[in-house]
């Protein structure tokens, strides 16, 4: 679909400009530099030719196919000049003016208009308010852009709305001698979207890691869906920013997106597969690795150093980030002794020392790739001046070109001397990096995208013993009668339906009432009073626990009576069932996407710890259990020092009977069950809450 914007067959500019430092003029020069290999026409009602190009009078006049226009003109001139391509029959459109959307409803109105014209000729707009695309395909060479980064040709391709981030992450590559294949930039994004072109990328042959920078996203559901799609093809990478409020701030006066923190575009990355980044240097390394490195087969890294310190440092932050240090095979062990120096330490890390040469590095290196003890060889290099680097360099790079096993560099140098052992691992695909935490963190990315391909995605378990139209109606009655919140026979009666598994419960009108339905339910029971006014019912004095007769309940209800006397005030008697490990589990509506679905320990420790964990809606099996193993807790459900652990089973069964609840019923807006008290045989939330939209 987007083929034309990526590998268009002629390229004009509507609102060529004869001054060198105008956009409609550079963007005229860059397609020249780059060697656009389309034909280039630049629009100009007054000017006969441009940067040597002829140029003309209207797009109309355009002799041969424009597979996309430029639009460097004031807004308004806009809708006309689309009806114009319209007409000429142009494929995409990359608006680089501004003065849209994003100053306001006028300029919205403007957006509007224009996006229907263009939809009535069936072309698709780039932008506004944007840079526009690269395609370094040396068939295409398309510099649709007015910035300055000319890239090699590569195999790293970067989409982001923010020209500056994607500018910046464009020329991190750059600087690093790393070429980069397909670039956009959208501003506005008021067409083609930011999962379009990752959709696009994902299918491009020529892209091997896509790179992306996100502030919010505006259709979640579907970037979930496409980054599904594409991270189980090639790695994706990801930054989102605006994570403090006053980023988020900043970033709405900048998009017009809402100012809010959010975790659910964290879950997407997790749910689909994407490797997050916080940091945009980490983004780049990482980057840099996949460009030219294969993915290794698992965590297990062998380490060539000759130098000491850095090499410990490397370590920490590999076997932080979970990678392992398996010892040399005694083969390797053996092969090694006979070709290193004697002083050298032939363990993992290998230290070849100071002194250690070409052929010592290469012995290491063949070692390694043979030895499946490892799947992936950290390499640890200082340019001493008494040793031949270039001839270290050329090793490294003939053992990495053979693609067997993923190789990091850690290349501590001074690059202003060592230029030709620098250009040698640059040219030769080497990933090299300045700093051991760096290189370390760049390979623990390499490893992290394994997993990912790796794990169980799991699958939704639809249980069929739910009662979908019980809870429906309970949900649309108090919809009707205009409530918020939910009663506790409302709540307790969805969990019921959707086998949510509850302490023995029942809803009185009276002190004689709750005692009947208590000697039911059997002592001992807990009795509270249930009110849309009382929030926390155990600081508002509304819990009693442990009533071991009818004589307790009977007076716990009437002393509840007389503290609240609210018109909507019941009683709700529960089993008293203490004594469990007690647990938080929780959902909340994403509007857009789904519902965020919550785990955690709880009680005091969700207001100390914050020990919970998220997913999203649908939770699979597989995710449901990895919500289990990723609390900091997760031992204390295993159970600890001869304490019985918790029925691990039922909790997760527990985990998907939600996801399916809050699917099935949309309309809820929160649910929380705290706590729900795990036993080692059984599970059973004692206090529920359920507020509707
Ligand atoms: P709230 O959270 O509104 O203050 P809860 O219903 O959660 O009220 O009750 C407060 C605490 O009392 C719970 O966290 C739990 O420790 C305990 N509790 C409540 N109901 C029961 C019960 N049925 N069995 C055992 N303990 C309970
Ligand atoms: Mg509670």
């Amino acid at each position: 679909m987007l083929d034309a914007l990526f590998r268009p067959r002629g390229v004009a500019v509507i609102g060529a400009s004869t001054k060198e430092l105008h956009i409609g003029n550079r963007v005229i020069k860059n397609l020249i530099d780059f060697g656009y290999k389309g034909e280039i026409y630049p629009i100009n009602p007054k000017a006969d030719e441009i940067r040597g190009l002829k140029a003309y009078k209207s797009i109309l006049d355009v002799p041969g196919p424009v597979d996309v226009v430029h639009m460097v003109i004031p807004a308004k001139f806009v809708p006309q000049a689309v009806e114009d391509c319209g007409k000429k029959g142009v494929k995409h459109i990359i608006i680089n003016s501004g003065g849209f959307s994003e100053i306001g409803p006028e300029g919205a109105a403007i957006e509007k208009d224009f996006l229907e014209r263009a939809a009535k000729y069936g072309i698709r707009i780039f932008g506004p308010n944007c840079q526009g695309i690269i395609n370094s395909d040396p068939e295409i060479r398309a510099y649709c852009n007015f910035t300055f980064t000319f890239p090699e040709p590569g195999y790293i391709s970067i989409v982001a709305l923010s020209g500056g981030v994607a500018e910046v992450i464009h020329q991190g590559f750059a600087s690093m001698g790393v070429g980069t294949r397909i670039y956009a930039s959208n501003g506005n994004a008021c067409d083609i979207t930011i999962p379009e072109i990752i959709r696009y990328l994902g299918d491009d042959e020529g892209t091997r890691v896509v790179v992306t920078y996100v502030e919010g996203l505006r259709d979640p559901k579907t970037f979930l869906e496409v980054a599904t799609e594409v991270a189980a093809k090639k790695p994706v990478l990801a930054m989102k920013a605006g994570r403090t409020k006053e980023g988020a701030k900043a970033a709405a006066s900048h998009t017009g997106g809402l100012a809010k923190e959010d975790i659910a575009t964290d879950l997407i990355f997790q749910k689909a597969g994407i490797l997050d980044f916080r940091d945009e240097g980490q983004l780049i390394n990482a980057g840099v690795a996949f460009a030219s490195q294969p993915i290794p087969k698992g965590n297990r890294v062998g380490i060539i150093t000759n130098t000491g310190g850095p090499a410990v440092i490397a370590t920490d932050v590999m076997v932080a980030a979970g990678l392992k240090l398996p010892p040399l095979s005694e083969k390797t062990e053996a092969y090694l002794k006979e070709r290193l120096f004697p002083e050298a330490s032939v363990h993992n890390p290998v230290d070849v020392l100071a002194t250690g040469t070409a052929e010592h590095y290469r012995a290491c290196l063949d070692a390694m790739m043979d030895d499946d003890n490892f799947d992936c060889v950290f390499v640890n290099f200082v340019t001493p001046f008494f040793v031949d680097t270039d001839s270290i360099a050329k090793q490294i790079v003939e053992v990495s070109k053979q693609q067997r096993k993923p190789i990091v560099c850690n290349l501590m140098t001074d690059r202003r001397q060592w230029t030709e052992t620098v250009r040698i691992l640059q040219e030769g695909g080497v990933p090299c990096f300045a700093l051991p935490s760096e290189a370390a963190r760049a390979m623990a990315a390499l490893v992290r995208y394994r997993q990912i391909l790796d794990r169980d995605k799991g699958r939704v378990k639809t249980f069929s013993d739910v009662d979908t139209k019980a809870a429906r109606e309970i949900i649309d009655r108090a919809r009707a009668a205009g409530r918020k919140m939910l009663t506790a026979a409302e709540v307790y009666g969805i969990c019921d339906a959707y086998k949510i598994p509850t302490a023995a419960w029942a809803v009185a009108d009276s002190a004689d009432n709750a005692v009947k339905a208590a000697d039911k339910i059997g002592y001992p029971v807990v009795l509270k009073a249930d009110s849309e006014a009382i929030v926390h019912k155990s600081d508002m004095g509304a819990v009693a626990l442990n009533l071991e007769n009818g004589e307790a309940v009977a007076a716990a209800a009437k002393d509840m009576q007389a503290k609240f006397d609210a018109a909507d005030l019941k009683f709700l008697i529960q089993k008293f069932t203490p004594g469990g490990l007690e647990i938080i589990l929780g959902a909340k509506a994403e509007p857009g996407l789904g519902h965020i679905i919550m785990f955690g320990l709880g009680g005091i420790y969700v207001e100390v710890m914050k020990d919970v964990v998220f997913n999203l809606t649908p939770v699979t099996d597989a995710e449901a259990n990895r919500m289990l193993e990723s609390i900091k807790g997760k031992a204390l459900l295993d159970g600890v020092r001869g304490q019985a652990g918790v029925d691990k089973a039922q909790l997760a069964e527990t985990i998907q009977r939600l996801s399916q609840l809050v699917s099935d019923c949309p309309q809820i807006a929160e649910l929380d069950l705290n706590p729900v008290m795990a036993f080692e045989n059984e599970i059973r939330a004692v206090d529920a809450r359920i507020a509707i939209e």
